[in-house]
C-alpha cells in the first residue's frame, strides 16, 4: 500500500518511539495535521522506548508515586555530575524546569505511574515508573495519537530528506521495496540514535564494535541522523558517547532488553578472558556505578568478562533472564567459563588473602575492603569461598548513542552554518548530545523525549509555510 500522497500533512513526524508520540499529539493538539512514519512494523513499533521503565522529572513535592521532593537544582547538580559538566546548560535547565509539567501533561495523554519496585536501583523518589513498563506507555501515546486523528504509518523508512538551506522540503520513504516522496510544512526528526548500525559504531570503536551486544531495538540504524547531516544539520557529540552496560554475554544481539542486565557486579569479582581482575568492583553503590561497566568491557581483550561470586551472595541481587554458570569448585567453572584455571583459581587466591575484615553491609558504603592489592575492591569485598560458585559472562551492552544534531530551545535544528532551520525539529535520542555529552543518570533518555517532543510537536504546527502568518500563542489544551 502506498502512502496518500495526495494530502499534505502539517506535520511528519519520523519514529515511533516516546519522543515521536509526544511530538504528534502536542502537534494534532496544537491543531496541526499529522502523519508519523515508522520503520518497525507494527509489533514491533516504539524502538527503545518499549524497554523503558521509567522517568526522571523534578517535582517539589512527594506525590502518590513518588517518594520525596526532587528540586530542580538537585535534577541539574546531578546531570552536572553524571555529564561532568557536558552538558548545554541552558537546554538542560530548560528541559528540568519543562519536565515538572511532564508528569501531568504524559498522565492527561493516557499514561500511568506505579511506584518503584524493589530492586529497581532506587530511584523511588527521583524517577517515574510506568504502570505496565515502557510498551503499556507507548500503548496509551498511540491510542491518544490515533483518537486524536494522528496518521500512523509502519514499515516506513524514512531514508532522505530534502532541504533548501535551512528549510525542510520533503522525505523520501522506503515502503514494500518502492520508495516515495512526501512532502509536509514541517518535519520532527524523532528516529532515535544509530546504535544498531554497527557499521557506524566501528567507525568509533574499531572492530570491538562486533562484539558488542543492542540492547534495544535493531531499527535505529542512524538512516535519519545521515540524512540530517548530508542536509546541512550540525553534528553534535562523537560516535563513541553512548550508554553502556554490561550484560549476559548470552544475550540476543538485539532487543534483549533490561532483563539481561547484571547487577551483582559488587558482590563479587569481575575478570576478564585471562582470569585477571581489572577494576574496583565496589567503587561505589551500583546506581552510580551500573553505566560504567559497558566501557570497561569494551576496553577487555575480545569484549569479554566474568562475574565471579559465590553461594553467600546468590540471594542479594535481582535474577536476570539466565541463570548464572554454577560448579563446585573454582578449577570446575574455570573449565566450564574456557579460563585458565590455575589463572582463575590464583586471582580468586590473592583476591581472597588482600580481603580485610569489616561489617558487610550492601545498603551503605561499607568498610569490607581489600589491601595490597590492584585494582583494589573499595566496598563490599568478601572472601569467595563457599561452594557452589558461580558465573555470569558480560558484553558491553549498548543502550543508545549521544552522537546527533544541535538544536535550540523550541527544538529546532541548528545549521551547520549557524542558522536554525525554519522547520526542521528533533527529539529524543536523535539529539540527546545536546544534554548528554557523556555519562547517564537513569530515566533520563526518557525525559529528553518527552520534554523535546513535547517542544518540537507544538512548535512544528506553528512553523508554517513562508507566506503563511505564525500565530502569537499557543493553543494546546490537555
Ligand atoms: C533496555 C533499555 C532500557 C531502557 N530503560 C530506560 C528507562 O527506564 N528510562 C529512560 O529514561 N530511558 C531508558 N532507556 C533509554 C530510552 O529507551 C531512550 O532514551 C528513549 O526511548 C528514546 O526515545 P526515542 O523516541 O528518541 O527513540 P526510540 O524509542 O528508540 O524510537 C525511535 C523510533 O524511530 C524509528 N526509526 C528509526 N529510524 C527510522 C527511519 N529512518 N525512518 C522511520 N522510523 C525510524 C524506530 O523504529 C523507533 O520506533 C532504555 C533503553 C533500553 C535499550
Amino acid at each position: 500500500m502506498m502512502i496518500n500522497t495526495k494530502q499534505e500533512y502539517d506535520v511528519l513526524i519520523v519514529g515511533g518511539g516516546n519522543a515521536a508520540l509526544c511530538a504528534a499529539i502536542a502537534a494534532r493538539r496544537n491543531g496541526a495535521t499529522v502523519l508519523i512514519l515508522e520503520s518497525a512494523p507494527k509489533f514491533y513499533r516504539g524502538g527503545n522506548t518499549r524497554h523503558t521503565r521509567n522517568m526522571r522529572c523534578a517535582h517539589d513535592a512527594a506525590t502518590a508515586t513518588l517518594s520525596g521532593p526532587y528540586l530542580e537544582d538537585e535534577f541539574f547538580d546531578d546531570l552536572l555530575r553524571v555529564t561532568g559538566g557536558n552538558t548545554d546548560e541552558t537546554l538542560a535547565k530548560m528541559m528540568i524546569a519543562e519536565s515538572k509539567d511532564m508528569l501531568n501533561w504524559i498522565v492527561q495523554q493516557g499514561v500511568r505511574f506505579q511506584p518503584s519496585l524493589g530492586g529497581t536501583l532506587s530511584l523511588g523518589r527521583t524517577n517515574s515508573f510506568f504502570l505496565g513498563g515502557g510498551r503499556a506507555m507507548l500503548n496509551a501515546l498511540y491510542r491518544t495519537a490515533e483518537h486524536l486523528g494522528v496518521d500512523v504509518v509502519y514499515d516506513a523508512e524514512v531514508v532522505d530528506l530534502d532541504f533548501e538551506g535551512p528549510r525542510f522540503r520533503s522525505a523520501t520513504v522506503s515502503r514494500e521495496g518502492k520508495t516515495q516522496r512526501i512532502s509536509a510544512k514541517a518535519l520532527v526528526a524523532a528516529a532515535g540514535g544509530f546504535e544498531a548500525n554497527i557499521e557506524w559504531l566501528k567507525e568509533g570503536w574499531g572492530e570491538a564494535a562486533e562484539n558488542f551486544l543492542i540492547r534495544g531495538t535493531p531499527y535505529n540504524r542512524g538512516v535519519l541522523l545521515k540524512a540530517l547531516l548530508r542536509a546541512g544539520a550540525r553534528q553534535i557529540g562523537d560516535t563513541t558517547q553512548c550508554h553502556a552496560v554490561a550484560i549476559d554475554a548470552r544475550a540476543p544481539k538485539f532487543d534483549g532488553g533490561i532483563i539481561t542486565r547484571l547487577d551483582c557486579v559488587v558482590f563479587g569479582i569481575v575478570v576478564n578472558k585471562n582470569a585477571e581482575r581489572f577494576y574496583d568492583e565496589g567503587e561505589d553503590v551500583w546506581p552510580k556505578r551500573y553505566a560504567i561497566w559497558g566501557r570497561l568491557v569494551a576496553a577487555q581483550p575480545d569484549q569479554i568478562a566474568y562475574i565471579i561470586f559465590d553461594a553467600a551472595s546468590l540471594e542479594l541481587f535481582m535474577p536476570s533472564l539466565y541463570p548464572p554458570v554454577k560448579a563446585a569448585t573454582i578449577e570446575e567453572l574455570a573449565q566450564k567459563l574456557g579460563l585458565d584455571d590455575e589463572a582463575l583459581a590464583k586471582t580468586l587466591a590473592d583476591f581472597n588473602a588482600a580481603v580485610r575484615p569489616g561489617t558487610f553491609d550492601p545498603t551503605i558504603l561499607d568498610d569490607c575492603s581489600t589491601e595490597g592489592i590492584e585494582p583494589k575492591k573499595s566496598h563490599w569485598a568478601r572472601r569467595i569461598q563457599k561452594a557452589p560458585f558461580y558465573a555470569y559472562p558480560v558484553r558491553p551492552g549498548i543502550t543508545f548513542t549521544y552522537l546527533g544534531v544541535r538544536v535550540d530551545e523550541k527544538a529546532r535544528i541548528v545549521m551547520d552554518d549557524g542558522r536554525t532551520a525554519e522547520n526542521a525539529f528533533a527529539a529524543g535520542e536523535i539529539m540527546a548530545g545536546n544534554v548528554l555529552g557523556q555519562g547517564y543518570a537513569a530515566g533520563i533518555g526518557m525525559t529528553i523525549g518527552s520534554v523535546f517532543g513535547r517542544i518540537a510537536g507544538r512548535e512544528a504546527a506553528f512553523a508554517m509555510s513562508a507566506d503563511e502568518t505564525r500565530p502569537s500563542r499557543p493553543l494546546e489544551t490537555a
